[in-house]
């Protein structure tokens, strides 16, 4: 159970003084449901109002603090136009500017007469000196509660920075003193501050230089969380190797009849990799190993070997997929490939219902199906498989480890299987998936012909449709991605929508689209047509669409590829150029680009090894956004900047190994400080693990 200490910072943020359920439900879009999801809501600017320059020479642009005489209200006459009060000290007049006022709270704050100080960005509209919404109007005598150096947050439409302010200093006023986690020794020689003073710090920064993630204070929290992260990891590793695994043992003898029924031999990589996994099977303990590789690296087919002898050994496995389509695939792949070797394949998705579902359940519980493929379905309470001794996710990043310390406690002794098609830097490995050994398929498939990578501004579009009409010619298989645009799946869709209706009438019913709205069947049946050739062109949104495998497309157009992420490009031109054909993909841009889009593009053109590009997404990017926490819903750091504080996560990795090395279940003063800290950052599900948890 969460420490009474913590109690105040999990109560809902509307606990607070201030906040009602209107602004309740404003902060918990801005940061989230509780008290402590302000602390972790830190500055991200600061401002700096001790400027206190004379109307008369307040210069354009700047934030300034001036005191004047309020004069006369200018009421608007229609609802859009501006709400003006006139005001003015002795070298000019200012004009505060409002829009959309309710009620009389402008008469109340500036009556007429009274003098007030008011600060804010100086603006110069038609010759006259005005300032939009003052950050603050203060009677002169509240000046001493006027911070002359303030910090800035990011805010979400209707909370003020004002509001924020406040309910942060509510916030911290609820930030108890939490007995050491730390140790001294670290926190000496880095020169951290306890947490406290950290979190109290990191919210009032004097200068630019105190945002810094290097920071004492900010980096202090980083670590904390990171702690926190690796201490869950290691407990789960602890765990992984304490549970009962089984020792798969089989001659392999099914593995190399399937192996020698490919039409092709296995890659370095592909041998290396699968070398691990079966020795890793064969092993007592349960495996939890990653096996990373680019799209067309062949991680299915290792897959399916390890799945070999899993069958051999007289169990059963899963590949479960996180969509229906890539499902789909997978199972047309795998039956085929174990079609003459007498492995029973069989598919459980949403869509298999009725009859076919139960066939399937109750096969699968018979041990009748060998392999099972499917979806999330799969882990359905009423899905019970005979014997599961391996399953293998493909995951695409769909679960981080607290999804993963869920499906580890069903309880069953199953060997797992991760796959990844978007390689992981070293650094981030640790934090996402430090509970996991890892296997890389670092080498691609002999007489894959290379991509040729080319960024054409939108403006030269025109060249592009020749180009795809000279290809469109010679039948080559074409995909037109669009991308998201902010957010908004409908304007995603419209986009998408537009440009295939132009295409269209370019190009006629050789077009077609796929996009994230239609319904299973119907984007089956776009996929299959453009599969089989009946169409040639297809648009399609998302990268969800295109998970899927139509090996001959050789063209891939990618529309603003400067708002996709560098993984996610070269994820998506890893659907092209998989035979050998040699294939093309044009980046088509709007300019002008900005630094990092334009690296992005540079790096894309340069080289197409995925690990490589992984390192550089790093570095340009947030590692929230590596990791697709945005998307996903993955745990994701919200002090630690995983590029900034790399250095700080094998300390914390170490600490936590330390501290369960000398304490496993967490009993000792330090060991409560730590379970504290678990709870402080929401890890609940991994204290259930400790005795006594
Ligand atoms: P991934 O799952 O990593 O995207 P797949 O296992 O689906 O890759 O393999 C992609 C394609 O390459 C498939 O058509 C597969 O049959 C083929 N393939 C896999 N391994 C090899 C290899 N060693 N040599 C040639 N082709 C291969
Ligand atoms: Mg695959």
């Amino acid at each position: 159970m969460r420490p009474a200490i913590l109690h105040p910072l999990f109560a809902e943020v509307t606990d607070l003084k201030g906040i009602g359920p209107r602004l309740g439900k404003l902060f918990q879009k801005l940061c989230g449901p509780h008290v402590v999801d302000l602390l972790w809501h830190l500055p991200v600017d600061v401002v700096d109002r001790s400027f206190r320059p004379k109307v008369a020479e307040a210069p354009e642009g700047r934030i300034a603090t001036l005191t004047v005489t309020v004069e006369q209200h200018q009421k608007p006459h229609n609802p859009r136009q501006p709400y003006r009060v006139r005001c003015r000290d002795e070298t000019g007049v200012l004009y505060l500017v409002f829009f959309h006022v309710k009620g009389d709270w402008l008469e109340r704050q500036l009556p007429p007469g009274a003098a007030r100080i008011v600060s804010g960005r100086i603006e110069r509209f038609n010759n006259q000196t005005q300032m939009t919404h003052p950050d603050h109007i203060l009677d002169p005598a509240g000046l001493d509660a006027l911070k002359l150096i303030e910090p800035v947050y990011r805010l979400t439409a209707g909370l003020t920075l004002r509001t924020v302010h406040k309910a942060v200093e509510a916030a911290l006023a609820r930030a108890p003193q939490l007995d050491e986690w730390c140790d001294a020794e670290l926190l000496r020689r880095r020169g951290w501050p306890a947490w406290r003073a950290a979190i109290a710090t990191a919210h009032a920064p004097a200068r630019p230089e105190d945002l810094l993630p290097h920071h004492p204070a900010r980096e202090r929290l980083a670590y904390d969380e990171l702690l926190a992260n690796q201490l869950t990891i290691a407990l789960l590793r602890a765990r992984a190797r304490k549970g009962a695994g089984r020792a798969i043992v089989a001659k392999g003898e099914l593995r190399r009849r399937v192996e020698r029924a490919l039409p092709f031999a296995l890659t370095g990589a592909q041998r290396r990799a699968l070398d691990e996994i079966v020795a890793d099977m064969a092993q007592p303990a349960r495996m939890n190993r990653l096996l990373q590789g680019d799209v067309g690296s062949g991680k299915t087919v290792v897959a399916l070997l390890a799945m070999c002898d899993a069958v051999e050994a007289g169990g059963q496995a899963a590949l479960m997929a996180p969509t229906e389509i890539l499902a789909r695939q997978h199972y047309a792949t795998l039956s085929g490939l174990a079609k003459d070797s007498g492995i029973a394949v069989a598919l459980l998705t949403g869509r298999e219902k009725g009859r076919t579902r139960t066939e399937f359940l109750e096969r699968l519980a018979a041990g009748a199906i060998h392999i099972a493929v499917g979806t999330h379905a799969l882990f359905q309470d009423e899905v019970a498989f005979k014997d599961l001794a391996l399953a293998v996710i493909d995951e695409q990043h769909r679960f981080g480890v607290e999804q993963r310390l869920q499906l580890a406690s069903k309880g069953r002794a199953v060997d797992i299987l991760v796959m990844t098609a978007t390689p992981i830097p070293r650094t981030l490995e640790m934090t996402a998936y430090g509970d996991l050994d890892s296997s890389r398929l670092d080498e691609k498939p002999a007489g894959r012909a290379r991509t040729t990578t080319r960024a054409v501004p939108l403006e030269r579009i025109d060249e592009v449709i020749a180009a795809i009409r000279r290809a469109l010619a010679r039948r080559a298989k074409i995909y037109w991605i669009c991308p998201l645009v902010e957010d908004s799946a409908d304007s995603d869709l419209q986009a998408a929508e537009a440009r295939f209706s132009e295409l269209y009438q370019t190009f006629g019913n050789r077009v077609g689209l796929v996009h994230g709205r239609m319904k299973g069947p119907e984007r089956d049946r776009v996929m299959a047509e453009f599969a089989s050739g009946g169409i040639d062109l297809l648009v399609a949104t998302t990268v969800v669409e295109v998970g899927v495998d139509v090996a001959d497309a050789t063209v891939m157009v990618i529309e603003h590829a400067e708002r996709f992420g560098l993984a996610q490009l070269h994820q998506l031109r890893g659907r092209i150029g998989r035979g050998s054909e040699p294939a093309a993909c044009l980046l088509l841009y709007a300019p002008p680009l900005s630094e990092t889009a334009k690296q992005r593009l540079t790096i894309l053109r340069e080289t197409d090894d995925g690990f490589r590009i992984a390192e550089e997404d790093l570095r340009l990017r947030g590692a929230g956004e590596v990791l697709g926490t945005r998307q996903s819903g993955f745990a994701e750091f919200r002090l630690a900047d995983l590029a900034a504080h790399a250095d700080l996560i094998p300390l914390a990795r170490e600490a936590a190994r330390l501290a369960l090395a000398r304490d496993a279940e967490l009993e000792s003063a330090r060991g409560q400080a730590l379970r504290t800290l678990l709870y402080l950052f929401e890890r609940d599900a991994a204290v259930r693990y400790l005795r006594a948890g």
